[in-house]
């Protein structure tokens, strides 16, 4: 044992300790740190040298000791490799979403169709005409490029598209409202979540909020009364995230539309996650869509990219080309576009709903929530045994039903029958809560990362949003986890 030999050596232990110890210089020349360099490159191998070898020597000093074996080149140079992965790899990575939240914000939001990822690729990998007009050589619009597609599907004049929905909202208000009155009913001055509020998002954009209605009931007469010269328009917010039931009252779209236009005033619809498909027909729960909101009358309506329209992050506004034009050459337009990547995603994405009959395979997000239960209950029996085995002695697992959501502002009662893998440690009673997080840290601590939904008694993986495709992958932790 090194610290053995070092106390024969000396009567100062701790400086033996340190005298064996070796070199940068030495380290750097040993052969495996040789091919390390040549993976890694010498300066990250120099500086995680340079770490390791102080760790070494502070431990040393503390502790007037050394674990055993600590210095021979092959612990070395584990500790060297595995510092040397720690930092190469991304901050931005992978996990497997087994929360049963399908569109999780804080997760990415929807996974991109394969048609999508090879745009972007194109796009970032060569030049492209993002605001080059090809027929006749002079300077684009960006926004042409998916503006006709989008006047196609959903019927507007006119499109465009900015950063987010909070920034279309932002942009449309900003535009449309400056220094004036938008009236907005009680009940739908909602917070999103992550700090976008209604009344905020309208004072930053320069507008005075005209409230009007109560918190549960609003009427037409209560808008028409609020109406005067300062008005700049009407906003209608789609209250995704809650639901107020019992005694309530909303003015429908077409009503709204109709005192507007009387009044020549524009509507706005936030629509939030608008999806162009028709999810009723797909067996989901209904969700307005920006279609319907036009043809309701509505002068312009925003929505968001990756939501349920299942493509990049992007705030899509359609609508009325007189307000589109304007919105268009306010300054911050260029504040808040986007860049090539999101054209390509988004165009790819678009190219999909032309073909409603095979929409719901080639869309991720359609997928994922259409995905039959027998299809995720086949999953769940495929990984049981060796979800059983990467746990056993500490856990037991079992097949149960749940609910799926589909999230990012969608109903929150609106659920979809699942299937989960349910983790539950064995342990009495006492202590079930911490091993339960102990459970959750173990999987939200591989390489890649598997995050899952404590339930009661047991750490639950929905696997509605585990497909084929990543079994394998998926399989491949497990054998890593290590839950002692
Ligand atoms: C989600 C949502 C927003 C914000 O959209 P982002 O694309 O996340 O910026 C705004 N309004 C409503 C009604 C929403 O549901």
């Amino acid at each position: 044992m090194l610290t053995d030999q070092a106390d024969a050596k000396s009567r100062k232990p701790g400086n033996a300790i340190l005298a064996a110890i070796p070199s940068v210089d030495r380290v750097l020349n040993m052969d495996a740190t040789r091919m390390l360099i040549d993976e890694y490159g010498r300066t990250p191998v120099l500086a995680a040298t340079r770490a390791m070898l102080t760790e070494l020597r502070d431990h040393a000093t503390r502790a007037h000791t050394l674990p055993p074996d600590a210095l021979v080149e092959p612990a070395l140079h584990s500790r060297l490799q595995a510092a040397l992965a720690q930092a190469a790899r991304p901050a931005l990575r992978p996990v497997f979403n087994l929360t049963g939240t399908v569109l999780h914000t804080n997760l990415g939001r929807a996974p991109l169709p394969d048609v999508a990822v090879a745009a972007v690729i194109d796009a970032m990998t060569q030049p492209c005409n993002l605001e080059y007009d090809l027929d006749d050589g002079s300077r684009g619009d960006r926004d042409s490029l998916i503006e006709p597609l989008l006047c196609e599907l959903t019927g507007a004049e006119a499109a465009t598209v900015v950063n987010n929905n909070a920034a279309a909202v932002f942009l449309a208000l900003n535009t449309l409202g400056l220094r004036r009155e938008v009236i907005v009913s009680r009940g739908e001055l909602v917070e999103i979540g992550g700090s976008f509020r209604v009344p905020d998002i309208m004072s930053r954009a320069g507008c005075r909020l005209r409230e009007v209605g109560t918190t549960n009931r609003t009427h037409l007469p209560d808008y028409a009364d609020a109406i005067s010269s300062k008005t700049a328009l009407l906003l209608k917010v789609h209250t995704s995230n809650y639901a107020i039931q019992g005694f309530t009252a909303a003015v429908a779209e077409k009503d709204l539309a109709g005192l507007a236009r009387e009044q020549k005033l524009p509507f706005i619809i936030d629509l939030g996650s608008g999806t162009l498909a028709d999810l009723g027909k797909l067996g989901l729960p209904s969700e307005p869509t920006p279609q319907q909101s036009l043809a309701n009358g509505a002068d312009l309506v925003t929505f968001s990219g990756d939501k349920l329209l299942g493509g990049p992050q992007a705030g899509i506004i359609i609508g009325r080309r007189d307000l589109i034009a304007k919105i268009k050459k306010n300054p911050l337009k260029r504040a808040l576009r986007v860049d090539k990547m999101t054209y390509a995603a988004l165009e790819a994405v678009l190219r999909l709903y032309r073909d409603p009959e095979r929409l719901r395979h080639d869309l991720p997000v359609l997928r994922l929530l259409t995905r039959p239960v027998a299809d995720i209950e086949a999953m769940a029996n495929f990984l049981l045994a060796v979800t059983a085995q990467a746990v056993a002695g500490q856990a037991t697992v079992a097949i149960r039903p749940c609910s799926s959501q589909i999230g990012s502002g969608s109903l929150p009662v609106n659920l979809l029958p699942s299937i989960c893998l349910a983790i539950a440690p064995v342990t009495r009673n006492r202590g079930v809560g911490s091993a339960l997080k102990k459970i959750e840290q173990a999987f939200r601590r591989l390489p890649v990362p598997v995050l899952g939904r404590i339930v009661d008694d047991a750490f639950c993986l929905d696997l509605r949003c585990l497909e084929e495709k990543y079994g394998q992958e998926f399989i491949t932790q497990l054998k890593l986890l290590s839950l002692s």
